[in-house]
């Protein structure tokens, strides 16, 4: 079974009038509740983060200002999702913790575990942007180097858009590896510098994307020693994504899918999926490729 975690709060946290597609979750959860899969599917309700677990990738008073509902409104713009719902707090505590315990089950399982939301990839140490408050990548990375003695963490991030909040974060960290594949050409406009940066051309199609990630996958990232990886797993570089600008198909984003998975396999490593942007409009393609992902991983636990 592939436990996923997931609540409806990922959702309904959320303001209808935000200008996010917050349905796209509930949307994925019926997906794959009404799916069969050879592995199956367990859905695990998380718990809100700890703030000592928020404090080991970011500032004491950025955490203690977004708790208390006291940031400045020029870092609440940056962020954007608003206007800010009673419970965005809950949400991002509850969404952030998703991804801090998948990772628990997965080094304790040594396997593959899910959070139905997470991939916030923008937040920084000490501010968040592009819809992220919180870097759960981060956070969770370091709880697994500090309660599990995880060595040498991989954040694989597939995005369309580039991680340059986790890039920022482990900058100067020789134990993270940070990947980020992205379309130059997008959000964000001033790029951090990951340990690893593919970025691509706007108009980016299945082959080209492809042919550069199973050549980077052999010559980079195959003699590298990892103990865990994270795949952020956005399906932003859909063709039909209004924020993308690439445009790979749906078949090739399972393709993609599938490169990481047997790669995780060949080094023998657990691995953490968050689900990242998606943002086609009509949302449907985007749902579709992101329960693709779920139902794939799913089929990989035996
Ligand atoms: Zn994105």
């Amino acid at each position: 079974m592939l436990p996923i975690w997931y609540s409806p709060i990922y959702t309904e946290g959320l303001d209808p009038k935000a200008r996010f597609p917050r349905e796209r979750y509930r949307l994925v959860q019926e997906r794959l509740a009404a799916a069969t899969v050879s592995g199956g599917i367990s859905f695990r309700r998380p718990c809100p983060v700890s703030r000592e677990d928020l404090l080991l990738a970011h500032a004491p008073d950025y955490v203690d200002n977004f708790i208390k509902g006291q940031l400045d409104e020029a870092v609440v713009r940056r962020i954007g999702l608003r206007p800010w719902t009673e419970v965005i707090v809950e949400r991002t505590l509850i969404l952030t913790g998703g991804t801090v315990e998948a990772t628990a089950w997965a080094i304790e399982n040594h396997g593959f575990a899910a959070n139905l939301g997470g991939g916030t990839h923008h937040a920084y140490y000490d501010f968040g942007s592009g819809y992220c408050i919180f870097n759960d990548l981060a956070v969770a990375a370091r709880v697994a180097q500090r309660d599990f003695g995880i060595g040498s963490v991989l954040i694989l991030d597939l995005d369309v858009h580039q991680g340059d909040g986790t890039a920022a974060i482990f900058e100067n960290d020789d134990s993270v590896t940070t990947v980020s594949f992205h379309c130059e050409k997008n959000f964000p406009f001033r790029k951090m510098t990951s340990d690893f940066d593919v970025p691509l051309e706007e108009g980016t199609d299945d082959v080209t994307y492809l042919d550069k990630l199973v050549c980077f996958l052999r010559r980079e990232l195959s003699p590298m020693d990892i103990d865990f990886i994270y795949f952020q797993a956005g399906v932003d570089p859909l063709a039909s994504d209004r924020l993308g600008h690439l445009t790979l198909s749906r078949e090739g984003l399972m393709e993609r899918n599938q490169l990481i998975f047997d790669f995780a396999r060949a080094k023998d490593a657990p691995l953490v999926i968050t689900m990242g942007g998606g943002y086609s409009d009509p949302i449907d393609p985007s749902v579709e490729a992101h329960a693709d992902l779920f139902l794939q991983a799913a089929a990989e636990m035996k």
